[in-house]
């Protein structure tokens, strides 16, 4: 039989648990993502043959993001942040 003081420890292991994976859901994909389109002299097309696909903040997938720039964005666009290497890389 459980003594009172086991039974506390799993209902406060329990709940911290509970908040915890509750706090994980409930972060956006995109919450680090914090720069308007026009803060980052975004366009929609290249820049001297840059373009998102290229930056290493980009994010592909069904709705385009990077970590950086706020909002949908285009692999073929191009903000002043550019920077080159592998989609989501950058540190
Ligand atoms: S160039 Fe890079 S930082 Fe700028 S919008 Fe495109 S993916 Fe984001």
């Amino acid at each position: 039989m459980p003594t009172r003081r086991l039974l506390i420890r799993r209902g406060a292991f329990a709940a911290a648990t509970t908040l915890g994976l509750s706090f994980i859901k409930s972060q956006p994909a995109e919450a680090a993502a914090t720069i308007s389109k026009q803060a980052a002299a975004y366009q929609d097309h290249p820049h001297h043959g840059d373009e998102c696909a290229a930056c290493c903040m980009f994010v592909p997938g069904a709705s385009t993001r990077c970590t950086m720039i706020e909002g949908v964005i285009s692999e073929h666009g191009w903000c002043k942040y550019w920077q080159s290497g592998p989609a989501d890389t950058c540190s």
